[in-house]
């Protein structure tokens, strides 16, 4: 008998389900309405495809998104599953003669636009066939809260009516708690289940940078990237035609893509870049939602994205096949001001909400402290509690670039008080420096005892300074008039001149170490002979390379060096249908590379996963049991703070124990008192769960400080069980 396991393994070639797939799969063959929340690249189509094929009858797909549908088809047939798809796009002929298939009942899956589906014509066909499942792909398009609210999504309910024996499986990639609920409530799911899978992208390499020169540093980005497929997104279609002209006339090789071009030009722009002819598509938003592309190695923000969620759906379009990539915002205020100018179009509710998600962007952009994950994630209402993820450009920061800010910041705050606390960072910064601007000497502000005492900064600087107040908390920024006050955490550095960590250069001198590098090592010469025979194999059959076989699975095949069909099943991606299809060509391939190289049948040779990145927890906690400090460690991997606590952390999490920490006490941001509390509540909480201790201390004592506390907590209780 089939299984959700042994379909996984047998027709997909995958050994392990990804988290939560299993749950909604189950979810689905128990017949209950299932809405799934899980990122992109996260595996949603599995979802659906292995019920359907346990399923006896139909299994209806509805997707907004005709490019998607072929895709997918192409995909499913070639792993040998039957599966068709209706939409406008279809010759009469063919539609007609697809039509005629489902009614012969041997499809298993119907891929269908929703116009599509809601056509007379459709109903009466599917009104006579047995439907066991509705999947109603980018369920987000019909909630008006979310960012791509599609009028005629809501009709699907009226669809949803009409199979009253089919289950239901919504699924979006993007929905905060608000449109969870509208999605369940539209659809009208009665007896129904709610699966949001971790929406942490761990292979996305995160990083904002200020824009000064666009084009130029585009230029520079691209150099990392050669030979490899990436997207860069321009806010408008002039833009677009721009840069794509730009760097094509430089010898890159891209393309434009918007709603403006000609359909047979965006479709061939498109195409040629899914089939790795072309490297680089530039494309305003309308490009994407149809691509399944798994290969993208960048992601480039050339202006900024309108909302967190189109942003994070935006990138999530890079490294489907879960290697490394790199996704660049470039930011400048200018944006901001430009996308205010569109949004005081807009009226009511839309207005408003549009101005939500502005701030949200805007706020995660300007944050040049926090790990980038962590307002992305709790956007989408999941905490982040690591203290470092280690691959993004707050986390990877060069150590050396924080450093004591305690006077400055102490300068900066004091200069908000004397001014009242009624005004904005410029005129704050401009009494600082001892600005003789006209506001300044109205207000009397020249007489204050902190004008000019900042001429050791540039104005610049002191914006910077002044950003960063906001981001760790010590200034209040009101969210309408952009004016700042001091927090009672500022109080506190005040009064007990607590030191503070930050930095203080110009921002465009910041450095970022770019994405790791895969943590498989394979040979990477056989990897490019491998993909050159991939390509001839697709450009035969008249389909993108990726239906063929994964970077993954050719990068396990340069690693592991398959010499027979058995071995080759074993790599991830290889079901039966394709070993037997195009298992021969690529097993000649390696075979032919391993007698030139002489390397011995079997895998053996580079299944190394590297030391560096992998590992590097267990080489920090053991120099810190051996007597390191944080500090001497930050110098030595040219890391910031938290990165060494998050080692340690990792590090005891492994089941380690460590010395006695006691030195990290003054580096965490907390008091003596909230220390106190914290160590208290964890003895009647315990320690496996930050955010009761963090309700406790009612937030005054950041989950940052939270985790480093806990550290020290559990190294004391290692010292004790040790003298005992
Ligand atoms: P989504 O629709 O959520 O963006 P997809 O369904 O397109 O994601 O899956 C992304 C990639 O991950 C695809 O290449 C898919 O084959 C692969 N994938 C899905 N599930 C698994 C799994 N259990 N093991 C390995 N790879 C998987
Ligand atoms: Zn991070």
């Amino acid at each position: 008998m089939a299984t959700p396991q042994s379909v996984l393994k047998e027709i997909f070639g995958y050994d392990t389900f990804r988290p939560l797939q299993r749950e909604i799969i189950d979810n689905v063959l128990a017949r209950r309405d299932t809405l799934a929340v899980m990122p992109t690249g996260g595996g949603k189509s599995l979802c659906y495809q292995i019920p359907a094929l346990l399923f006896d009858g139909l299994t209806v797909v509805v997707s907004p998104l005709i490019a998607l549908m072929k895709d997918q088809v192409e995909q499913l047939r070639a792993v040998g599953v039957p599966a068709l798809f209706l939409n406008s796009s279809l010759p009469v002929e063919e539609y007609v003669a697809n039509m005629a298939q489902v009614r012969t009942g041997d499809a298993k899956l119907l891929y269908v636009a929703p116009e599509t589906l809601l056509t007379p014509r459709l109903f009466a066909l599917l009104a006579d066939m047995p439907i066991d499942c509705l999947t109603i792909d980018e369920a987000h398009c019909i909630s008006e809260w979310g960012h791509d609210f599609r009028p005629d999504y809501r009709q699907l309910t009226d669809a949803r009516r009409r199979f009253p024996s089919a289950v239901c499986l919504a699924l979006t990639a993007t929905a905060t708690p608000r449109v969870r609920s509208d999605i369940i409530s539209s659809l009208g799911f009665s007896q129904s289940d709610t699966f949001v899978a971790g929406f942490n992208r761990e292979n996305l390499y995160i990083e904002v940078v200020p824009k000064t020169n666009p084009a130029a540093q585009t230029a520079r980005f691209l150099e990392r990237f050669k030979d490899q497929s990436g997207i860069i997104y321009c806010f408008s279609r002039k833009q677009v035609d721009e840069l794509a002209d730009f760097l094509a006339g430089r010898g890159y090789s891209a393309r434009p893509y918007h709603a403006g071009l000609e359909d047979d030009t965006r479709r061939c722009n498109q195409e040629a870049f899914i089939r790795d002819d072309v490297q680089i598509i530039v494309a305003t938003i309308a490009f994407g939602m149809g691509i399944n592309k798994p290969n993208v190695r960048f992601v480039l923000h050339y202006d900024l994205p309108k909302s967190i969620e189109g942003y994070y759906q935006e990138i999530g379009r890079a490294g489907r096949d879960g290697l490394p990539a790199h996704c660049l915002l470039l930011y400048s205020y200018g944006d901001v001001a430009k996308l205010r100018y569109f949004i005081a179009e807009k009226e009511g509710v839309e207005h408003q909400v549009a101005m939500q998600h502005l701030d949200a962007i805007v706020r995660f952009a300007e944050d040049e402290v926090t790990c980038r994950r962590k307002p992305l994630l709790e956007y989408f209402g999941e905490t982040y509690d690591a203290w470092s993820c280690d691959n993004c450009d707050n986390c990877t920061a060069e150590a050396a670039q924080q450093i004591d800010i305690t006077i400055p910041a102490q300068k900066f705050l004091s200069c908000v008080k004397r001014t009242g606390e009624r005004f904005g960072a410029v005129h704050v910064v401009d009494v600082l420096v001892g600005s003789k601007r006209e506001r300044v000497l109205q207000l009397g502000h020249d007489r204050l005892s902190t004008y000019g005492i900042g001429g050791d900064l540039s104005k610049k600087q002191w914006m910077h300074l002044g950003r960063q107040m906001v981001q760790m908390g010590y200034l209040n920024q009101d969210a309408e008039y952009r004016t700042l006050s001091l927090t009672s955490k500022a109080y506190d550095v005040l009064k007990n001149r607590l030191p503070i960590m930050g930095r203080l250069q110009e921002d465009e001198q910041r450095q970022s170490k770019g994405a790791r590098e895969a943590d498989v090592e394979y040979d990477r010469t056989l990897f490019a002979l491998l993909r050159a025979g991939r390509k001839e194999l697709a450009d035969k059959a008249g389909v993108p390379p990726y239906v063929i076989f994964s970077d993954r699975a050719l990068a396990e095949m340069a690693a592991y060096f398959p010499q027979s069909k058995e071995r080759l099943l074993d790599i991830s991606g290889v079901g039966h249908v394709k070993a037997q299809q195009h298992g021969e060509t690529f097993l000649a391939i390696i075979r032919e590379y391993c007698r030139e190289h002489s390397i011995p049948e079997g895998l053996k040779a580079i299944n190394r996963v590297k030391n560096d990145t992998g590992r590097r927890y267990m080489a920090v906690g053991e120099a810190f049991n051996e007597g390191e400090t944080v500090p001497s460690l930050m110098d030595q991997y040219q890391v910031k703070a938290a990165t060494i606590l998050n080692h340690l952390a990792r590090y005891a999490a492994a089941g380690h124990k460590l010395r006695r920490a006691d030195d990290l006490l003054p580096l965490i941001s907390a008091t003596a008192e909230q220390q106190e509390s914290a160590f208290a509540a964890f003895d009647e909480l315990g320690t496996d769960f930050l955010k009761p201790v963090f309700d406790r201390l009612e937030g005054s004592v950041s989950y940052d400080a939270l985790s480093a506390l806990r550290l020290c907590y559990l190294s004391r209780l290692d010292g004790r069980s040790d003298e005992a």
